[in-house]
């Protein structure tokens, strides 16, 4: 619901205070016209109600003589001149207050004085000199130096290495049928989990709604009144959601072991161990399952400074002999070999 009331202003010639902004057009006292830029809002005490007012618009100011005009007129009613360059009204910005709080009135402003002080505020501000050089100067240092980091991690060298060793390993990871203790909310359990014991626990929040919160908003119609209406939003309060956290038993597949094969030497044949699984092909308790298998075939490599080791697929390791030599990127910082730069020289 939005009621209008009397903005206030003083009068600049004989001084009179808190002249109403709809009712006083003109200073009661000296005659002199309203100054519309220097209209302020009343406190909640002062304040005067204006009865079904029609907004028509913001007030203009005549720009030959400086008469307050409707928004409504086309000609001012003082000199006759036409309103099309006449200056808009200067609206006051909007006061907001919180439930249960009051309005605090404003003070009359003396315009004049605002805005020669804006005036040489502004005057100020373009005399100063330019700052930011030495901004300029730290960022463009911190980038030199990011920069120079990133180059010295990823510089590498060149390197000509010789071949002294191999290795290989052949992995199958061997899982077996077990009864596991799990843990999970209700709705997660598996349906095939048994000895199941749950408790209460907190899983998360929810937001309720418990109430408003009214702000009253003021707002300068610009013709000497204001506008007061209430807005309100909704106000919540976090409340805990909780639910049924299970410990269970289920019966599940499951690492349980590693058959691994390996050597050392470029005259083996890599083979895969052997697994000898417990009750192979049935699922009950303590059976066995082949799981992953992996490989890997490294060769050991040194120069002058040191070792280093690279994994390579199967045929390319079984065609580096012993003793061949080739080249190989290592990094400068930490001399880590660049595996995929290895090159026969
Ligand atoms: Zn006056
Ligand atoms: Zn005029």
């Amino acid at each position: 619901m939005e009621k209008h009331y009397e903005m206030l202003w003083d009068c600049q010639f004989c001084g009179t205070k808190k002249l109403l902004g709809k009712t006083h057009r003109f200073c009661p006292n000296c005659g002199a016209t309203q100054n519309a830029d220097a209209r302020y809002y009343p406190s909640d005490e002062e304040k005067v109600a204006v009865e079904d007012h029609v907004l028509v618009g913001t007030d203009r100011i005549c720009s030959n003589c400086a008469s307050l005009l409707a928004a409504t007129v086309e000609f001012c009613g003082n000199c006759g001149s036409s309103t099309a360059t006449a200056k808009t009204a200067t609206l006051r910005e909007q006061q907001e207050r919180q439930e249960g709080e009051r309005f605090e009135g404003e003070v009359g402003r003396n315009v004049q004085q605002i805005k020669h002080e804006a005036q040489v505020a502004q005057a100020q501000a373009q005399a100063k000199p330019k700052r930011g050089n030495r901004f300029g100067v730290v960022f463009g240092g911190v980038i030199v130096l990011v920069f120079g980091v990133i180059w010295a991690f990823t510089r590498t060298t060149d390197t000509s290495v010789m071949v002294n060793g191999h290795r290989w390993e052949r992995v199958i990871q061997v899982e077996s049928y077990q009864s596991l203790s799990e843990e999970n909310w209700r709705d997660v359990v598996p349906a095939s989990a048994y000895s199941v014991s749950c408790s209460q626990r907190q899983r998360g929040t929810e937001r309720i709604q418990d109430g408003e919160s009214c702000n009253t908003v003021r707002r300068d119609n610009g013709d000497g009144t204001f506008s007061e209406s209430e807005s309100c939003q909704p106000t919540y309060r976090e409340e805990p959601i909780y639910d049924d956290f299970c410990r269970y038993r289920v019966d599940r597949w499951a690492a349980a072991r590693e058959v691994a094969a390996q050597g050392d030497s470029l005259n083996d044949t890599p083979q895969w161990g052997n697994v000898n699984l417990n009750c192979a092909n049935q699922t009950r308790l303590g059976c066995e399952r082949e799981g992953n298998r992996t490989e890997s075939y490294t060769v050991q490599l040194s120069d002058d400074n040191g070792d280093y080791a690279c994994e390579r697929t199967q045929a390319e390791w079984a065609s580096m002999p012993l003793e061949s030599r080739w080249s190989l990127e290592i990094t400068s910082i930490g001399s880590s070999p660049l595996c995929d730069t290895l090159q026969p020289q």
